[in-house]
């Protein structure tokens, strides 16, 4: 099926392939089908990993196939795609049948998963490879594709929620608004499938224990372009540098979820306790930061503990705190359409402690008040300023005009890349150096180059995703995938031909990998034409004293 719509290039024909198909499973197999084709094991928020990575993948497939190790890594390099891999040495060295054979079921592989999930202590690896081994042994080639992409979380047939979520309304004969609507507020594309199934798409609301998406600021370019929707006065917040997160409390846990939905709970076992010890039950916003003392810490500190597989390792060397900003639900109530003032009352009497605190806030009736208040926020060393309209409602997966931001210098743009070339001297053989694009629509839009920034580690890590993710291998270029996204600084925009976007970044360099974004969430072009178009205004000394020194 999964061929089926990979083969066609029209969206109306994928979408109406796929709605079919799911209509015709039941309940449960409707929550599996959607879980899968999101390319993951399991639903967004769900705490359990597989904890399989591609050499146990591949340990596993040689083992079966029995094919020798040379085809193998031969077999890889012509494919450039460990899925891809496992389906032609499936195909060309079918394993041996087995007693038990059976042809695979969405749930058999959904158990399957739990097995490997499950799989503890010192037998953990022998069980992960059963079950593995079972899995790729009952699995057709292209299944066993499809598989590997599922284990590695690496699905790109074009399923991301834009076809999955269209699907899903056809399937049941509901509007496709509704459906999106709905799936900002439960993330689990399975639950919305069920619901829509049946009818109870607008019952849907936040729930503690259930992801959704998270509420976004637009940037803006100086202080007196939040004011211009004439709102009397601002909410201002730092702008913390961090990880933002959703907390839910529920009576049974305590859950900590990343911007991609990932439960990153045991990362931070010192924020369970107080959070716990708060009672009632709710969902907060807000960001995770390293701190020492009064003052922040940089968040590449924090990206260590993120890393890390003991999270508990790093816990006195990086200390780190929760800053509250936003409750969402409380003990049943629903607050996303209470004004945020209202919300901050609610929060402030929460009385969070230790290091769950409060985000620091203020209000603001002026630019020059936000001037000030971006000050105090840069000598406290935060990022930046964050600015709410204090009646706004929160509006889940909204980027728009109620939050804005404002960070320091010309800014930085969030781009994704589309071409990597090999570097000269110590990183020759390494894919360093990276052409980067914006978002004009349906179209990315290249705008620059940049090989300094990253640390050598990080340039190793992208290097060999570039190899596995090659579109087209030009020799010294590939065009690669435009998933990884990066956030760029850089001196001066200028209009130039160089580019397909018509403009050039001046001076770019790498600020950090965002692997909490997708290229779904890079900068836009228009951006890029205001961020000229304010510069321009600067040159000629016209932009109040923007940017700030
Ligand atoms: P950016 O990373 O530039 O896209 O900025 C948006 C991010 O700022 C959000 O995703 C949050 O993680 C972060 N942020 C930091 N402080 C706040 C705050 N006080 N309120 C809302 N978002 C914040």
């Amino acid at each position: 099926m999964l061929d089926e719509v990979r083969a066609t290039s029209s969206t109306l024909t994928k979408i109406s392939a796929l709605g079919r198909y799911l209509a015709s499973l039941a309940d449960d197999d409707l929550r599996r089908a959607c879980t899968f084709l999101r390319g993951a094991p399991f639903p967004p928020g769900d705490p359990r990993r597989l904890g399989v990575g591609w050499v146990a993948i591949g340990e596993v497939l040689r083992e079966l196939t029995r094919a020798p190790d040379d085809e193998f890594h031969a077999t890889y390099r012509r494919h450039g795609d460990l899925g891809d891999t496992a389906a032609a040495l499936l195909a060309q060295y079918p394993p041996a049948p087995a007693l038990f054979q059976a042809p695979l079921t969405l749930e058999t592989v959904a158990r399957g998963f739990e097995a490997i999930a499950g799989a503890q202590g010192a037998a953990s690896r022998r069980v992960k490879a059963a079950a593995l081994r079972s899995l790729f042994h009952d699995a057709t080639p292209r299944e066993g594709a499809y598989l590997v992409k599922i284990i590695t979380s690496d699905m790109r047939v074009g399923l991301r929620e834009g076809l999955l979520l269209p699907a899903i309304a056809s399937a049941s004969g509901r509007d496709a608004a509704e459906v999106r609507h709905a799936a900002l507020l439960i993330a689990d594309p399975g639950e919305i499938a069920v619901r829509a199934r049946h009818g109870a798409l607008h019952e849907t609301a936040i729930e503690p224990g259930r992801p959704f998406r998270f509420m976004l600021a637009s940037p803006v370019d100086a202080p007196r372009d939040a004011f211009a929707d004439s709102v009397p006065a601002l909410w201002v917040e730092d702008k913390y540098d961090g990880v933002r997160v959703q907390v839910h409390r529920t009576a049974q846990r305590v859950a900590i979820l990343s911007r991609t939905l990932d439960d990153v709970t045991a990362v931070f076992p010192e924020l369970v306790a107080p959070l716990e010890a708060a009672g009632h039950s709710f969902v907060f916003d807000g960001e995770i930061v390293a701190w020492k003392g009064t003052r922040p810490l940089p968040f590449f500190l924090l990206q260590q503990r993120l890393q890390r597989r003991d999270p508990a390792g790093l816990m006195d060397e990086i200390p780190v705190v929760l800053l509250c900003f936003d409750v969402l639900h409380l003990d049943g109530r629903d607050l996303l359409g209470a004004p945020l003032s209202a919300r901050r009352a609610v929060l402030d009497a929460l009385l969070p402690r230790g290091p769950v605190r409060l985000s620091t806030g203020s209000l603001a009736r002026t630019p020059e008040e936000l001037d000030a208040r971006f000050h105090a926020a840069r000598d406290a060393g935060h990022e930046g300023i964050v600015m709410k309209r204090p009646d706004s409602p929160y509006q889940p997966g909204r980027r728009g005009r109620l939050w804005t931001k404002w960070k320091p210098g010309v800014g930085t743009l969030d781009v994704v890349v589309v071409a990597a070339e090999y570097g000269h001297g110590k990183r020759a053989g390494i894919l360093s150096d990276y052409t980067f694009a914006v978002r004009d629509g349906a179209r990315l839009a290249t705008i620059g180059k940049a090989y300094s920034g990253l640390t050598d580690e990080e340039i190793a890590g992208l290097s060999a995703w570039f190899h596995a993710h090659t579109r087209r291998d030009l020799g010294p270029l590939r065009l690669v995938e435009p998933v990884r996204v990066l956030e760029v600084a850089f001196d001066a925009i200028t209009k130039s031909q160089r580019h397909d976007s018509g403009y050039a970044l001046r001076f770019p360099r790498i600020v950090r990998i965002r692997d909490d974004k997708s290229a779904d969430e890079i900068d836009t072009l228009d951006r890029v034409r205001a961020l000229h178009a304010a510069l321009v205004r600067r040159a000629a000394g016209t932009a109040d004293g923007w940017p700030p020194p």
